[in-house]
């Protein structure tokens, strides 16, 4: 079961804590709260600690800085909210953690009196909204644009936003990361549409939870993007990945506003931490990074050679053999070669594209038209031991006659 124990507490206010989440730094003995579990006990045991609310937390999380930049903002006394470390507790996968939110995800908010805790970060801000309201900035202004964004943003960028620091599919509704990062991008120029044009905050005059929800999310942006190859991620008439507007008004928050500097410095400090112990390492795989040199498919995927095309969508091109080993012999191939330069270049980045290329493969090998029967051989030479003579990952797919098997 779960125990607090008070140690110590010292500052008066939050906003003064370094770093926001000041108990990860300091040295065990100094924690304003240390964990311990009991087994003679069956129900939680809690020593009450000073705070009305508990707010548990990371300095790096996204979701969790939108109520940071609230508490520090209306300046909420410590005495009334309370930051508390996550790894303090055994980090967001420990039991403990699990028992204050079943969804392991940060924040959650534990409220002392009630006994209520709140395990979703919008959730939190209302909550912080209403409940001190005689606090500081209402974050409320008369503008329905404030939740519009607010919703937006959680509807349409918090669902994919592991896109920025995760290597591994799937990314909401993305199968890619690219697919993932070009359509971040896009619902960050929806939002740039939306904003008020005079300022300072997102809605005007006054900061409202649209400013929390967003901010934090363009500092992972900021940080994140140009690790990439912005270029790829961009269509034709964009100049950059963050729209101006955006870029404008979250410099000036960095700027002038001292609440949303220190959930810039608590968040990108995390950040440049994992860039130290290489977290993102992994963040290419063979996603985006392909030098290797140009194919013959290439030249066809541009029109330069022609093709006998037999199947096109926004991923894969199928066209005819040119030297066809069987009655009926097609080609499978990827639009964007990403690294595939054969099957065994592949990663879980690729577990979209490969799926759609077996798909395609499959739809081919039964359609008559193209001198399909019943059965096709579906082969894929990897490297040269094998067979492969373009490195462009392709899946040739043969049939209008028997096949042996072993193979030659
Ligand atoms: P691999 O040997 O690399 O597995 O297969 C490459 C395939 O590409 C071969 O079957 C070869 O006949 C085919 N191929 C090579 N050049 C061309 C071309 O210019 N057009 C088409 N349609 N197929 C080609």
């Amino acid at each position: 079961m779960l125990k607090f124990a008070l140690i110590a507490t010292t500052s008066s206010r939050v906003h003064a804590l370094t770093g926001g989440i000041r108990l990860k730094t300091m040295p065990t003995s100094t924690a304003i709260y240390s964990t311990t579990t009991s087994s003679s006990s069956s129900s939680s045991s809690i020593t009450p600690p000073p705070a009305k609310n508990l707010l548990f937390d990371l300095p790096v999380s996204n979701n969790g800085a939108r109520t940071r930049i609230i508490m520090y903002k209306k300046e909420i006394p410590e005495s009334e909210c309370a930051v508390i470390s996550v790894m303090d507790v055994g980090g967001f996968k420990s039991e403990e953690y699990l028992s204050i939110n079943p969804q392991g995800k940060i924040p959650s908010l534990k409220c002392q009196t009630t006994g209520v805790t709140i395990a979703e970060s919008d959730t939190v801000c209302r909550y912080l909204m209403s409940s001190y309201s005689d606090l500081g900035p209402s974050f409320q202004p008369d503008n329905p644009l404030s939740n519009e964004i607010a919703r937006f943003h959680d509807m349409y960028l918090t669902t994919i936003q592991t896109c920025l620091y995760r290597a591994v599919p799937p990314f909401g509704i993305f199968g890619t990361r690219k697919d993932a990062l070009k359509e971040y991008s896009k619902q960050l120029y929806i939002i740039s549409n939306m904003m008020d044009d005079e300022g300072p905050y997102l809605c005007g005059k006054e900061v409202s939870l649209a400013d929390a929800s967003v901010f934090p999310s363009v500092v992972f942006a900021s940080f994140m993007f140009p690790k990439f190859d912005q270029k790829e991620l961009m269509d034709d008439q964009q100049q950059q990945l963050v729209p101006k507007k955006i870029e404008e008004w979250f410099q000036r928050m960095i700027d002038t506003d001292v609440a949303f500097q220190k959930v810039y410095e608590e968040i990108s400090g995390g950040l440049a931490k994992w860039d130290e112990k290489g977290r993102w390492d992994t963040i290419w795989l063979a996603g985006l990074r392909d030098d290797e040199p140009d194919t013959l498919f290439d030249k066809i995927l541009a029109g330069e050679i022609p093709a006998s095309i037999v199947k096109e969508d926004d991923k894969i091109l199928a066209f005819k053999d040119i030297n066809p080993a069987a009655p009926a012999h097609v080609l499978v191939i990827p639009k964007d070669r990403d690294g595939l330069t054969r099957l065994s270049k592949s990663t879980p980045e690729h577990y979209e594209i490969l799926g759609r290329l077996m798909v395609a493969a499959g739809e081919i090998a039964k359609d008559e038209s193209l001198g399909f029967g019943d059965g096709a051989r579906i082969v894929i030479n990897d490297g040269a031991k094998a067979g492969q003579e373009v490195f462009h990952l392709h899946v040739h797919v043969l049939g209008g006659r028997d096949f042996n098997w072993p193979p030659g």
